[in-house]
This record gives structure tokens, C-alpha cells and sequence, in this order.
């Protein structure tokens, strides 16, 4: 047996990998992970290394390699913990061990430190005041929420102010020339809030709340680690429950890992962990350059921090002693990673809690289907929080059938309901924000007048249109020529769903002229923070209609908004994906909730083809467990995950004709492969895109009731590829239930 040995993680050696003998006497003990003695180099000097794989071939001349001296005793360290991690994904998710070593590590990159700036509140508390009120006074929005901020901690961040206030550099100027405050130069990363700050008001938790939190705590103390799923209401409270869970693990001298979509870490979250854990939280995001975030990392594993907060990976923390992983919105598709491996973070969370005795908090207002799937089978915990904490009320909400728009008469985009009330809150001074959902938009082809949709027969996902006329099935390659009238009820008015922002943006200006209206989709926020430029300019209340795309629909709170129109919500419905009923309902549910965030109670309208569909009317009513059940037989029905596990693998070459024979052979291997294990074979087909700039790409689905099966054809289609030269040519990846 040979072991493969990595002897530097501290730079960027990661792809350095040496192989050695196992003696005889540790074959039995050694695993991934687990740190080594090797001779190394012409001296044969004795250093320590982590092995990364074992195997039974050697891939060097057998009389050059040398053997392991022995086991290292001195404990278990983080290091070793992570790359037993990495092993795990590497067999799970595809790939190689370097890629997963990658991703799983930190890395140190060499880089000049950059340096961070902060502002600093120079006048006195009642000073500030006075001039908070003045800036009221004159109607000086942008100026008045970062003086309030100043008010409740006198030192911020500058990029919280910037990006998560939505505060502009010219209103910082001007404040920094009246004297009000000052801009600050820091080396380091830092906390924005002063240490001795206390918690404001004690919380008094809801029973629901409390329920939570006490079978935690109970499970905690009884040394039970297993993992919670929380299904509870936007507004129930969640984000505090997971503060006192965290708050208990570090008690007792454990971190904790927080995940949270980045979109979703707004101002307001941050602030609320850093008043509750001080300087022992540290928070990492995109924007974070590698230099500081691998300092992060650094002082996590050095114990200088409890609690990191961040995307995806902020899951690879190293901390030395972990108690607790919590994902919040964790039917966020944006824990899947998009690149080898492609890897689910909570799958990953799961494992690594598994492997260093931890527990996982799952936290949604939707919990996906794999999430509710498992916590009804009993493998996760569930808790429901149903009401909101602060009693506000949901949205009312109105389905408007377009169809029944276009009988009487009505050809716009708005249905009357829709148009009535935005002339309402026009009059009213309220806002409102208009959702033109397309996500994953792929040329479907509707009826518009009956609402029916073209479907591939095998497969129950709709056919898209190709450039070149034809119909097609992403899924299965299935192909029919494009209907010219509808085969349900004969009418001419069928074809491709076409509508834009733009399109939306001049409709509501003739509709409502005089009315300020913002758009905001992938071109009007290409340019750097763009994106936050619109969001600010819309809370301070410089339009009155907001036109977006799904970007609208997470992150900030607008009090103002009251109302909310969701424009074709069929768009999503009908994407060529077996998912597309599960995110059409969690875009609704979450479109719908931007409405009354304040005060007053809010109105939210959804304008569809198809309001008999079970996820519309599930997110109308917003009643989730009407849509799980209705969707959780289709995909027994289907077998598509989570009733069944699915197996992409992705095929890509510049030669098309390379890429149907790879495809083809590849096809047959499975087949002969599989054996008389239950594998179901479709494609090869075209994915969504066939053609990106010049690669050609398909895709073979496998499927099968257990994820062992598939995790064992991976293995013997890696060796098939690495064995055959033909596939050189071709870029091959895995990919495990895709999103
Ligand atoms: P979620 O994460 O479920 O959306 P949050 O924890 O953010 O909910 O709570 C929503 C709002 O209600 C927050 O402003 C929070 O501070 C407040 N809140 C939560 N729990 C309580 C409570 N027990 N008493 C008073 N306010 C609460
Ligand atoms: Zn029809
Ligand atoms: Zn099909």
C-alpha cells in the first residue's frame, strides 16, 4: 500500500504530493488526515507531513520510493481534520485531492496589506442629536441614517457604511468637511463596535423561541450533536435563537461558524452579532481581499475569535475546537459551489460537524426539499416558528389571472388590480417595487390565452426553443418542431415568453407619467457598485417604483414599500428544471414578504398564466406545507432528488464530433458498468447553454435511490477517463444532485 504524503500547506505548494510505502505494521491505522513522519529530500531529513490518499498502485519507479517512518503522536490537529474533510469530498463530490485540498485550506498569498479605512463620530452625543434632527428636518435621508448609525457606535467600518448602509462618498465628504466626522486610516481589520458596549434590552424570547433554544441547550448538555432544522416565518425570530445557541457553545470554550448568504449580510445582521459577541466575531466576505482573508483565518485558528460569519466558505474556518455550525437561508442555491468539487455546504457542514463532534442548525423560511425531506424522515431535527416575534402581518396578497387580462381586453403588462394600486401608493407617497421574475429564463413557449405550456413528454420539464426552430429537452435530448397553435386549445397566441426590465421600465413611465421610476437588472449594475448605488438612491426615497429582477428581492429592507407586483410569475415555473417549482415558490414567498416591512401593512400582487399551479397558489396563501406535499410527489413521481439521488456529468470539447463519440462511449460504459445496480441512464443532451464561446457541451444524468451508487460509478468512470487518452481532449466533470 502506498500513501500519498503533502508535505507544505502553508503556501501555495498545494499540488507538491509525494507518495510512500506504508509499513505493514501501520496499514490498519493510517487514514487521511493523519500527520506522518517522512524522510524527505537527498538527506533523508526527518519532517512531518498529512496524508491525503491511500492506494494500492505506485505511480513512480517502486525502487526510488521511500517509506513512512512512522505515525505522528502529538494529537490531532485542525490541519488534519480539514484535509480528512477534503477526502470525504474529493469521494463525494468528484475531482481531484489537490482541488479539494484547495478549497478546504487556507492559503497564503503573497500581498501587499491593504489598507482599511473607518469613520469616526467627532461630536458629542447631544450634538449629534441636534444635527440628526436638522438633517430630518431637511429631508436629508442618506445624511440622517449615517448619523443615526454614528449615534449607536461612534467608530464604523468605512465599507459597512458604504456598502451595507448604502451611503455614497459625497455624503460622506460633506460630513467629513462640516466636522462632523473624520476618516480614519487602520492597518488591520477591526471590530466597528467599541468592546465595553453592552446588549441594549435583554431579550424576552417567544415560547416558540424558547422551545428552541431549550432543546438545544438540553441535547447540548446531554453531549447529543445531531442536526436542527428551523422552519420558521421571515420576522420569527430565527437570527436571535441562533445567537443564544451560539452564545451557550462558546460558553463552554467551542467556536462557531454562521453561514449566511452574502446578499443576505446586511448592515443590520452584522451589527446584531457584533453588539452580542464583540471583538470575538469576525465576519468575511467576497470583497475581502486573500491577504485578509487568510489573516482571518489565521486568527480563528490562533483562538482569537469565537464566531465567523460569512458565504460558503467561510465553512473551511480552522477553528481548533468546534461546537457549532449554523446555515441560515440554507435553500439558498449559492451553497452549491459552482466549481470542482461542487460541493453543498450543508452536506459538507453535516460531515465536518460529524467529524469534530459539532452540531448543524439549519435556519429557512423555505427549507429546501432535501432540508424538510430529511427532517421528516427523521435524519434532522425540526422545529416550526410560525408567528412573527413583533406581531407585524403578513402581506395581503392578490393572484391575477393574465388571462383573464387579455379576455377583457387589457393587453398591458399590468393587470388593472396592479395599476390601481400603484396609483394608490403614488398618491399615497408609498413605494413600490415591480419583480419581473427570469430566473433561469429559457425560451419556454405558452399559450396566452389558456396558460398551457409545452412539456417533454419523458421527462415533465418544458421544452425550450433553439435558434435553430426546434423544441427541445435539456434533460432527456428529446426534439419536436415548433407548434404554431396550441395543442390544448387551439389558439394562435402561443410562442416564447418575451419581456424585458427595460420593456417594463417604459411601460410603467407611460403608464405613470410624473412617476420616478429605477431599474435594476444585469445591465444597469455592471458597473462597480452600481448595484448599491441604485439600492441607496431607492431607500432614501429618490424614486417612487422600483423595476428589478430577482436582485431586488433579497437583502435590504425598504420600510416605505407597501406594495409589491410580481410580473410573470410563470417565468420561473417553467424553466427547463426539475427545481423550477421549488424556486418559483421561494422567490414568490420572499417577493411578496419585501412588502410592509414597516409600519403599515403591505399589498402584494402576482400576476400569472397560471394560477391554478400548486407552488402560485402556495405562495399566495404562503403556505409551505401545501406546496411540499404537492411537490415532494412529483419528485417521487420523477424520481428526482431528494425522493432520489442524481448524478451529472458534464462533457465539454471544442470538437462536436469528438464530443458525441467521448459521449457515446461514455454512455455505454455506464450501461456495462452499473451492473445490475437500479441506475437509470438519460441523455446525452444539450445543457441549457449548448455552446459557450466555442466549447460545445453536453450532459449524461444518472440516477439512482442511493448516493453510494453514483459515488461508485464516479469512481470507475474517473479510472475509464484517466485510462483512455481519448478523453484528453475533454473537460469532464461531476456534479452530485445539480442545482
Ligand atoms: P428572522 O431571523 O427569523 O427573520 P429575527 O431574529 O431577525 O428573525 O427577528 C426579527 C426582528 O424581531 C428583529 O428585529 C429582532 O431583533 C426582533 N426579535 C426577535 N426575537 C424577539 C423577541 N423575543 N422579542 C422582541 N423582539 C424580537
Ligand atoms: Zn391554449
Ligand atoms: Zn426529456
Amino acid at each position: 500500500m502506498f500513501a500519498d504524503v503533502i508535505i507544505d500547506i502553508q503556501n501555495e505548494k498545494l499540488d507538491k504530493i509525494f507518495q510512500y510505502r506504508i509499513p505493514e505494521e501501520i496499514e490498519d491505522r493510517l487514514k487521511p488526515g493523519m500527520e506522518v513522519v517522512v524522510p524527505f529530500g537527498k538527506g533523508n531529513r526527518q519532517i512531518r507531513g498529512y496524508v491525503t490518499g491511500i492506494s494500492e498502485t505506485c505511480d513512480y519507479d517502486l525502487s526510488k520510493v521511500k517509506e513512512i517512518i512512522a505515525i505522528s503522536e502529538k494529537g490531532v490537529e485542525i490541519e488534519a481534520k480539514l484535509i480528512a474533510l477534503a477526502a470525504w469530498m474529493k469521494e463525494n463530490y468528484g475531482g481531484t485531492m489537490i482541488q479539494a485540498l484547495k478549497t478546504v485550506l487556507p492559503i497564503k498569498q503573497k500581498e501587499n496589506a491593504k489598507v482599511k479605512k473607518r469613520l469616526r463620530l467627532l461630536l458629542d452625543h447631544e450634538t449629534g442629536t441636534r444635527q440628526l434632527h436638522y438633517y430630518l428636518e431637511k429631508n436629508q435621508k442618506a445624511r440622517a441614517r449615517l448619523m443615526a448609525a454614528l449615534l449607536d457606535d461612534e467608530v464604523l467600518e468605512y465599507e459597512l457604511v458604504t456598502k451595507k448602509l448604502n451611503i455614497t462618498l459625497p455624503v460622506i465628504r460633506a460630513l467629513e468637511e462640516q466636522g462632523v466626522l473624520a476618516i480614519e486610516s487602520e492597518q488591520v481589520f477591526r471590530n466597528p463596535v467599541k468592546q465595553t458596549r453592552e446588549q441594549a434590552q435583554p431579550v424576552i424570547y417567544t415560547p416558540e423561541q424558547k422551545f428552541v433554544i431549550e432543546s438545544f441547550r438540553k441535547d447540548y448538555a446531554e453531549e447529543i450533536r445531531r442536526t436542527y432544522l428551523i422552519h420558521g416565518v421571515t420576522g420569527s425570530g430565527k437570527t436571535e435563537v441562533y445567537m443564544e445557541m451560539i452564545r451557550q457553545v462558546v460558553e463552554e470554550g467551542k467556536q462557531a461558524i454562521v453561514l449566511i448568504p452574502e446578499i443576505a449580510l446586511t448592515y443590520q445582521t452584522v451589527m446584531r452579532f457584533y453588539r452580542r459577541f464583540g471583538d470575538r466575531v469576525s465576519i468575511m466576505n467576497s470583497r475581502l481581499s486573500a491577504g485578509e482573508r487568510y489573516d482571518q483565518m489565521m486568527r480563528a485558528r490562533a483562538g482569537k475569535v469565537d464566531v465567523m460569519i460569512g458565504p460558503r466558505s467561510a465553512l473551511f474556518t480552522p477553528f481548533p475546537d468546534l461546537g457549532l455550525i449554523v446555515i441560515d437561508e440554507e435553500h439558498e442555491p449559492t451553497y452549491k459551489s459552482e466549481q470542482t468539487p461542487r460541493y453543498h455546504a450543508r452536506e459538507t457542514a453535516i460531515r465536518r460537524a460529524q467529524m469534530e463532534n459539532a452540531s448543524v442548525v439549519l435556519g429557512s423560511a423555505t427549507p429546501s426539499m432535501e432540508a424538510m425531506y430529511r427532517a421528516r424522515r427523521g435524519e434532522y431535527v425540526l422545529f416550526e416558528m410560525k408567528n412573527r416575534s413583533r406581531m407585524q402581518s403578513m402581506a395581503e396578497v392578490y393572484t391575477v389571472d393574465m388571462r383573464e387580462e387579455l379576455k377583457s381586453g387589457n393587453r398591458s403588462i399590468l393587470s388593472r388590480r396592479l395599476q390601481e394600486l400603484m396609483q394608490e401608493r403614488l398618491e399615497k407617497k408609498e413605494q413600490t417595487m415591480l419583480f419581473l421574475n427570469r430566473r433561469g429564463y429559457s425560451g419556454f413557449v405558452s399559450c396566452r390565452e389558456c396558460g398551457h405550456v409545452i412539456k417533454c413528454p419523458h421527462c415533465s420539464v418544458s421544452l425550450s426553443v433553439h435558434r435553430d426552430g426546434k423544441m427541445r429537452c435539456h434533460y432527456c435530448g428529446y426534439e419536436q418542431p415548433r407548434v404554431e397553435a396550441c395543442p390544448e386549445c387551439g389558439s394562435r397566441h402561443i410562442g416564447e415568453f418575451r419581456a424585458g426590465t427595460q420593456q417594463i421600465e417604459e411601460i410603467v413611465k407611460n403608464t405613470f407619467p410624473g412617476a420616478r421610476v429605477l431599474r435594476m437588472d444585469m445591465d444597469t449594475t455592471r458597473q462597480k457598485d452600481a448595484h448599491e448605488k441604485i439600492l441607496s438612491a431607492f431607500a432614501n426615497e429618490e424614486a417612487d417604483i422600483l423595476v428589478g429582477t430577482q436582485m431586488i428581492v433579497k437583502g435590504h429592507d425598504f420600510p416605505n414599500v407597501t406594495l409589491v407586483g410580481v410580473l410573470a410569475a410563470d417565468l420561473s415555473l417553467y424553466t427547463d428544471d426539475y427545481r423550477s417549482g421549488e424556486r418559483t415558490f421561494q422567490l414568490l414567498t420572499q417577493a411578496v414578504g419585501r412588502a410592509g416591512r414597516g409600519e403599515r401593512r403591505g399589498e402584494a400582487v402576482i400576476q400569472t398564466y397560471s394560477p391554478d399551479h400548486y407552488a402560485i397558489q402556495a405562495s399566495a396563501a404562503q403556505d409551505y406545507e401545501a406546496f411540499y406535499q404537492e411537490e415532494i410527489r412529483y419528485r417521487e413521481l420523477m424520481g428526482y432528488p431528494p425522493a432520489e439521488e442524481l448524478l451529472a456529468l458534464y462533457v465539454s470539447c471544442e470538437d462536436e464530433e469528438l464530443l458525441e463519440k467521448a459521449c457515446h462511449y461514455l454512455k455505454e460504459y455506464i450501461l456495462m458498468a452499473k451492473g445490475r445496480a437500479e441506475v437509470q441512464v438519460i441523455g446525452p443532451a444539450s445543457p441549457g447553454i449548448e455552446k459557450i464561446k466555442d466549447v460545445y457541451r453536453r450532459v449524461i444524468y444518472m440516477k439512482a435511490a442511493q448516493y453510494d451508487i453514483l459515488v461508485r460509478m464516479k469512481d470507475r468512470l474517473e479510472q475509464y477517463i484517466e485510462i483512455n487518452s481519448g478523453f484528453d481532449k475533454m473537460r469532464i466533470q461531476f456534479d452530485f444532485n445539480p442545482m
